[in-house]
């Protein structure tokens, strides 16, 4: 392809909602037969609504320390969301913007936060596992609460590995989360521990409940599956969350199960994407495999290391800023489909037009 054609394939990208970075984006993109796609926020919508909610609290009685002092419309009926809704205040995730929605409707959050002396702070966004915050009120008292994976919620502050926690309520989670998934909903875990308590291993960290979160498909997944499958190309999934979620889903967009990586780390994204790089086929000669290139479609932080090993990283626009910056092909538009229309163009650009 000339210079010319490039930069015409670029614009004509660009009419068509494609922020195409560079002309080089194009010439790794007509060789592209492999395409990952992430799951939340991606095959699903990322306009998640908050389904089922199991409060652990409901059954408490009023004198336990932790229903003393709370804000005014907060009480064991609500505790759960309300200190979800705290810690994910900040995170830009679709788990999070459901979890926020329901609680303002539900219990007037923003009141409750300006007006009531809360104080929500250490705010910390771990990708691939859910978010982190110290919530205070006079009162009330200082408590770290997690949102998220279970083996996340349940961690010791600071600690990588997982410390148990106390084994019953734990239980009660899993069981609670597993009704959920079968729902095909994505079960979250909330868990708390005292700001008085985090250096002293005796004390546990404590399961206040789950949170059920619905995500729909995507409108166009299926039909951009079914495209890119018809243009030659290998249709990979790759989600931080649960297997049975992601099978579900997978099943419902056309991605063969054996292409689906399900409970990956944002840098496991990336390890992946190395893999699929360097494996040879079959029959197949090095000199083609040096065609074989790989590009990942996704929209959150992350799938950022992902997106940048890739050799055509693509973000949906309406994604994280991160995601965003990463790619070298923005879907301003949100769509889907756009992906094919970026591999159909690329291949135009560089096998047609001479
Ligand atoms: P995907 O790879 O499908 O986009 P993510 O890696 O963003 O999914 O999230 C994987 C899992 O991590 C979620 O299913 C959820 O359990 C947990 N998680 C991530 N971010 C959050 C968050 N902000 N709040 C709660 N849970 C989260
Ligand atoms: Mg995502």
């Amino acid at each position: 392809a000339t210079p010319t054609a490039v930069m015409v394939g670029t614009g004509v990208g660009a009419t068509n909602g494609l922020l195409i970075k560079g002309g080089a984006v194009l010439e790794d993109a007509h060789k592209v037969d492999t395409v990952v796609f992430d799951k939340t926020g991606t095959i699903t919508t990322g306009r998640a609504t908050l389904g089922e909610r199991i409060e652990f609290m409901d059954n408490s009685s009023d004198d336990n320390f932790l229903l003393q002092n709370l804000p005014s419309k907060v009480d064991k009926h609500n505790l759960c969301l309300w200190l979800a809704a705290c810690a994910e205040m900040n995170s830009e995730h679709p788990l999070a913007q459901a979890i926020v929605n329901y609680a303002k409707t539900a219990i007037g959050f923003d009141f409750t936060c300006s007006k009531e002396g809360v104080k929500v702070s250490k705010c910390a966004v771990i990708p691939g596992n859910g978010v982190e915050a110290l919530v205070q009120k006079e009162g009330w008292g200082s408590y770290w609460v997690r949102v998220g994976k279970r083996d996340f919620a349940k961690a010791k502050l600071g600690s990588t590995n997982n410390e148990e926690l106390s084994t019953d309520v734990s239980r009660r989670g899993d069981r609670e989360v597993e009704f959920l998934r079968k729902q095909g909903q994505v079960g979250v875990y909330v868990s708390i521990v005292s700001d008085n308590h985090i250096n002293d291993t005796s004390k546990k960290r404590y399961v206040i409940g789950v949170l059920g979160i619905l995500d729909s498909l995507e409108t166009n997944a299926k039909s951009t599956i079914a495209a890119l499958k018809n243009l030659g190309i290998e249709v990979w999934m790759c989600t931080g969350d649960h297997e049975l979620t992601a099978k579900a889903v997978a099943e419902a967009v056309g991605i063969e199960l054996e292409n689906v990586c399900s409970d990956v780390s944002p840098e496991g994204k990336a390890d992946l994407i190395t893999r699929l790089q360097k494996r040879k086929r079959e029959n197949e000669t090095l000199n083609e495999r040096q065609q074989g290139k790989v590009a990942v479609v996704g929209d959150g932080i992350n799938d950022s290391v992902a997106l940048a090993r890739a050799d055509v990283g693509i973000a949906i626009g309406a994604g994280t800023e991160v995601a965003v910056e990463a790619a070298d092909i923005v879907l301003v538009r949100s769509n889907l489909h756009d992906v094919v229309v970026a591999l159909h163009l690329s291949r135009v650009v560089f096998n047609r037009i001479k």
